[in-house]
Parts: structure tokens; sequence; C-alpha cells
């Protein structure tokens, strides 16, 4: 597979990213750093309405940590995320960013009906002013990262929901990002392309080693792509508890404890039932 290359340095994105992550030798090859890329200190968001959203929130996400957010519907999950993404202004405390590198990947892939997969991926780099040539390689890469080799010249149309959300994939990772920012991406997938999906999330993830914020309603979800899971509770939106994966995905895609997974899904679940 050919490598992705960062466009301003025009080095391979896999060497560049992973050289990012200082190395840990305590963190059971989770890529961990104390460098914050989000950090949410004392967040809250009460709309023109008056209506509390989210209560004071404490989070931050790592250079290349996966950070999981699980909790009922209206819980303030789209929210902590549209604050995140500077789409929705915060009400109080400070959130601050460290890097500028970032990507957002949405339930709704958002193609162009009407632009090829290779169009629709070199979109976003073409909008920012990237040259034709590295926008050109990079979404080459990153359509081959997503198993889409065959279908550059494709239509939207001419894809399967599973299909279109690789294209978005593919579209997010061609900008190197530091920060994913992940709204229910793969909530509107059949159970089986979903844990596809998820698996093929991973892959991306341990060639690019990007810190992500992943918004979901499920639980399996949230487990299985976390290094950790923060549970969210309502009326107002708050954390109920953040959990440290037992069993964290890792670079070096070693097997995971799946009975420690299950057993921490139960946590959350119950957690859920008390939120
Ligand atoms: P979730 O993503 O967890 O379902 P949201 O962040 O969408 O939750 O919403 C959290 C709460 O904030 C909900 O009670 C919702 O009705 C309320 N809310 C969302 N957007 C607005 C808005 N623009 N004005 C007033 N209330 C809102």
């Amino acid at each position: 597979m050919t490598a992705i290359t960062d466009p301003t340095t025009d080095a391979p994105l896999t060497t560049a990213a992973v050289a990012r992550i200082p190395a840990d030798p305590t963190a059971g090859r989770a890529p961990r750093s104390n460098t914050p890329v989000i950090e949410f200190r004392q967040v809250q968001k009460t709309y023109d309405n008056g209506f509390q959203a989210v209560a004071p929130f404490d989070l931050s996400v790592a250079a290349g940590e996966i950070v999981t957010i699980v909790g009922p519907s209206g819980c303030g999950k789209t929210t902590v995320i549209r604050m995140a993404a500077g789409l929705s202004s915060v009400s109080g405390g400070e959130l601050v960013r460290t890097t500028e590198q970032l990507a957002y990947v949405f339930q709704d892939p958002t193609l162009l009906a009407w632009r090829s997969v290779r169009s629709n991926v070199e979109l976003v780099a073409k909008l920012k002013g990237v040259d034709k040539a590295t926008r050109s390689a990079a979404a080459t890469a990153a359509i081959e990262a997503v198993g889409l080799g065959a279908f550059e010249r494709s239509l939207p149309r001419q894809l399967s929901g599973g299909m279109k959300m690789r294209v978005s994939l593919a579209r997010a990772i061609t900008s190197a990002p530091e920060l994913m920012m992940m709204d229910e991406p793969f909530a509107a997938l059949d159970e089986f392309t979903r844990a596809n999906m998820q698996m093929e999330l991973l892959r991306l993830w341990r060639l690019n080693a990007f810190g992500a914020m992943f918004i979901t309603h499920s639980i399996s979800e949230a487990v299985t792509l976390g290094h950790r899971i923060v549970v969210m509770a309502a009326r107002p939106g708050r954390i109920a508890r953040v959990i440290d994966s037992p069993s964290p995905p890792t670079l070096d895609d070693a097997p995971r404890d799946l009975d420690a997974l299950a057993a921490t899904a139960a946590v959350v679940s119950e957690l859920l039932s008390e939120a």
C-alpha cells in the first residue's frame, strides 16, 4: 500500500504521525502522551433559551488517543463535539485546542452527488488551496487505504452506505489530522457494515495515529474503539464516569482481551441505566 504523505512536508504520514507520539514503555503500547490535542476546562453550554445543555466539563484528548463519548439521547454529546469543532460557542470555561489539523466525520457522509469518489476525497484539500499534485497524491493514498482503489471514478449513487462512509474517512485522512471529530459516523449503517467500519477506523488509526473524539450511542462501539470511554448523563449533560479501557487498541494491533472489554461494556451499561 502506498504511504500517505503529509502535504506540508511530503514525508510519509505513517512515519510522521507515529513519530509525533512519545514512546511510553508503560502504556501497553496504547499511544498515550501527555500532550493534549484538545482540552476542555470547566467548559459549559447554556443555549440562548436559558437551557443548560452541558454543565462544567473537564476532558482532554491526548495526541494519538481515541476518546469515545457515550450517553443517552439529549445528554449533550453533539453539543460537546460541536463546541470542540468550533461550530457552537462556549458559554463558560476554556476550550484549548493545540492543533489546527482537524478533520470531521459525521453520520451523513455529505458527498457531492455529481463528483466522483476521487473528486470528493480531494475537495477539502482543494478548498484549502493545497496544490493539485500534493492533493492528488494524498487522495490516491487515502483511497487505497480505505480499499476503494477500484471505485475512484464512481459516483456516490453507485456506492453502498459503507463505501460512502469509507469515502468520508478517506477525505478526512487526506488532511493528516491530529484530531478527528466523529459524531455518530456509523450510526446509519447496518450492524455488519458498522462492525467492519469500526475495524477500518482502527486500521486507519494504526497508520495515522490521530487523536479522536468519537460520539456514539452504542456501548459496544464505545468500548471497541476507545482508549478511554466517557460515559455521560443527562439533565444537565455531564460526565458520569471516565473509564480507561482495560484492553485498548494498540498501534501494533495486539490481541484484545475480549472478556475485559465485555466487563467494561457491562459497567458502561450499568452507568447508563442510572444516568
Ligand atoms: P445528544 O447529542 O446527546 O443527543 P444534544 O447535544 O443534541 O444531545 O442536546 C443536548 C440538549 O440540548 C437537549 O436537551 C437538546 O434539546 C438541547 N439543545 C440542543 N440544541 C439546542 C438549541 N439550539 N437550543 C436549545 N436547546 C438545544
